[in-house]
């Protein structure tokens, strides 16, 4: 995908922080943009950002724990703009606590936005783009799934499995229908990332850890990076972290 000009790109998780930058910076490019997310007055908002500043954006409030939203999505996005020519699978959350804390409900929304979320957006597109032969799926790892620290064992997971189902995804894709798949796996970003974390016991560790962290915007460019190269060539994954981090 050369130029972004023109190009259908669906953001999940589009109302703040990484996704948020991400539609802006590809607007400027020229793609047109299908932003997702719960916060639908946050999505009014960046698309009206978006379209009064020249650029093409629409939304659809989803869930990406519901299989049938994401669905929905991706006929929206068909509906709206004829086709789907990347889908950057960035919706998350990181509620890190210790495992002895047992906070099983934030394991279960972890593992439902970060992997099924993921999945559910993959199968969303997949048949659309296997029948185009073109196509980009994006996935939103970390630096936390290639390494485990205390209080990320669950978070950690989530992510190694986001780089698994990638690269299985790009695998079994790249000869048969031409569809690229990439990792990018940020370190500390300021985004709104932090505030589900409720293990008072790792608070400090993290507000140490995120006082070095870079911007959004940096992410956005990497991503807008991997869109850009030419279709034969394939970016597997880059890792995006502050210079200070470890
Ligand atoms: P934010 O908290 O700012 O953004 C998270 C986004 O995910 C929000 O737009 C939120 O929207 C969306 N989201 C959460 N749950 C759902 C859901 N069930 N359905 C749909 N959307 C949902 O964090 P970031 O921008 O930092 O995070 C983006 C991605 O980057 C995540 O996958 C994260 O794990 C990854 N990442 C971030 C790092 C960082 O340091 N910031 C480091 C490494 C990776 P809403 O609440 O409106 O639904």
């Amino acid at each position: 995908m050369p130029s972004l000009q023109d190009k259908v790109v669906i953001i999940t998780g589009a109302s703040s922080g990484i996704g948020e930058e991400t539609a802006k910076e590809l607007s400027s490019k020229g793609a047109k943009l299908v932003l997702a997310a719960r916060r639908e007055e946050r999505l009014q908002e960046l698309k009206d950002k978006i379209n009064q500043g020249g650029g093409e954006a629409t939304y659809k409030a989803t869930d990406v724990t519901s299989h049938e939203e994401m669905e929905k999505l991706a006929e929206h996005a068909i509906d709206e703009f004829g086709q789907i020519d990347a889908l950057v699978n960035n919706a998350g959350l990181m509620p890190l606590s210790l495992l002895n804390k047992q906070k099983v409900d934030e394991w279960d929304k972890m593992i439902d936005v970060n992997i099924r979320g993921v999945l559910y957006g993959i199968n969303a597109v997949l048949p659309h783009m296997r029948e185009r032969k073109q196509g980009h799926i994006i996935n939103l790892s970390s630096v936390a799934g290639h390494v485990v620290f205390p209080g990320s064992a669950v978070y950690s997971a989530t992510k190694f499995a986001v780089r698994a189902i990638t690269d299985g995804l790009r695998m079994e894709e790249s000869k048969n229908s031409n569809i690229r798949a990439t990792i990018i796996s940020p370190g500390a970003v300021s985004t709104e990332l932090t505030s589900t974390i409720t293990d008072e016991d790792l608070k400090s560790g993290v507000d140490d850890l995120y006082d070095m962290a870079i911007q959004p915007d940096s992410i956005a460019r990497t991503i807008r990076f991997a869109l850009e190269e030419p279709a034969e060539v394939t970016i597997n994954e880059i890792v995006v972290r502050p210079t200070e981090q470890e």
